[in-house]
């Protein structure tokens, strides 16, 4: 396909992103204690009942009811006793949380209902048959579908799996991401400063953006602004990864050799200029299985075109197909006058159905995106936002 230089939608941009961006079917057997965050490539079917017994679940007593409020207290089980009493009608066995509960009792009284004089009982309260007792297999019952394929494994999700004595599952494997990062002019925090040279940011930037979003395998190389280094580290990236990113050296300078070189390289380019402010410069192309964002170098444009599209194509990879960006609609604490024909995705502070938009909106600037936690899209026909204005807020994953 030809290096295009049609500037599409935004929209459009975003149908096609969602075109090409299935969820990949990867997935490797882990330690469940390893899984945290990770998304199940199976249904778990639990190999026992949960509880594993009748269960009690209160401190009490258990009966075997009769038409009596009187008891006779025969035995005790407490939590772990593997014992079983034998209980005839009217009597009862002392019983705590967690214990099983004899077969042949059908109710606990909860200790706070009752008397007791030696070995009797007396309950204060109408007993209810199978109060306070968990029934065999209530939270899941063997053989059944635990936890479904495509669950994300939360802390709950691991203890509950832990609880049916699951160790090991199938989960899908992490996308593995590189992140390129072009530009001649840029030094390292930490080292000195010569003129000329701006501190590089987008790697920092863009890895914590992917680890907020829990995706942790990020491979990061810098290279210069020089075509056969751009070619070279691009095709050996492109052919280990699930997912490129190149930040920077996308534009139409003279020393931005990113678009040459991923089209001598066979990426099949999907469209490379969206009708928006920032990231007018946003490549987007597929080699083979792998997703591939140029994405432009201004950290705020890399940035906004990170939550909008990349976010998208990393959740729908990522198994997650049906994703759409969360959004709402909020009143405009602010006034806006946008220049141009082109959409605009402005740094905002979104505040229980109110949005500010933040001053210092030029591509460049991350000073006021630093403050801010929501986009507000100002689509291409619309100029002025006034105060009170209802306007589209795109909210941001940021934890
Ligand atoms: P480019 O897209 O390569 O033309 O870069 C556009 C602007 O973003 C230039 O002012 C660059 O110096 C700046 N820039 C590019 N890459 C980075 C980076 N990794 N960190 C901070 N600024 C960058
Ligand atoms: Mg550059």
């Amino acid at each position: 396909m030809r290096y295009s230089d049609i500037m599409i939608p935004v929209q459009q941009a975003i149908s096609i992103v969602k075109e090409h961006t299935k969820p990949l079917d990867t997935s490797e057997t882990k330690p469940l204690s390893d899984c945290l965050g990770s998304t199940l490539a199976k249904n778990v079917i639990s190999s026992i009942n949960m509880p594993p017994f009748r269960q009690s679940a209160m401190d009490g007593y258990a009966v075997n009811m009769h038409d009596s409020n009187i008891y006779a207290i025969i035995d005790e089980v407490k939590a772990g006793d593997g014992h079983q009493p034998t209980l005839l009608p009217g009597e009862t066995v002392r019983i705590f949380t967690g214990a099983p509960v004899p077969d042949t009792a059908n109710a606990i009284i909860i200790q706070e209902h009752v008397s007791v004089e030696k070995n009797i009982l007396k309950a204060h309260k109408p007993v209810t048959i199978n109060a306070n007792i968990r029934p065999l297999g209530e939270q899941t019952k063997e053989g059944n579908i635990a936890l479904k394929k495509g669950t994300k494994l939360s802390p709950a999700g691991i203890g509950f799996l832990t609880s049916l004595g699951i160790t090991e599952i199938d989960v899908k494997k992490p996308l593995s991401i590189a992140l390129v990062v072009t530009g001649n002019e840029l030094a390292k925090a930490g080292e000195p400063l010569q003129y000329g040279q701006i501190y590089e940011s987008n790697a920092a930037m863009l890895t914590s953006a992917l680890n907020d979003l829990g995706y942790m395998n990020v491979e990061i190389t810098s290279v210069e602004d020089d075509y056969q280094s751009t070619y070279n580290i691009l095709k050996n990236v492109i052919s280990n990864h699930d997912v490129v990113l190149v930040s920077g050296g996308i534009s139409v300078g003279d020393y931005d050799f990113v678009g040459k070189a991923l089209l001598e390289i066979g990426v099949e380019q999907l469209f490379y200029k969206v009708k928006q402010k920032p990231g007018k410069p946003l490549f987007f192309g597929k080699k083979e299985n792998t997703i591939i964002f140029a994405l432009p170098g201004n950290p705020a444009s890399a940035l906004s075109c990170f939550y909008v599209y990349v976010q998208t194509a990393l959740q729908r990879l990522s198994g997650n197909e049906h994703f759409e960006l969360l959004k709402t609609s909020a009143k405009s604490l602010s006034n806006f006058t946008k220049r141009g024909d082109r959409a605009q995705f402005l740094k905002a502070i979104y505040n229980n159905g109110r949005v500010e938009i933040l001053e210092g909106q030029n591509s460049s600037m991350l000073h006021t995106f630093a403050l801010g936690n929501a986009l507000v899209f100002v689509p291409e026909d619309l100029n002025l936002i006034t105060i009170n204005d209802t306007v589209e807020v795109v909210l941001l994953p940021i934890n």
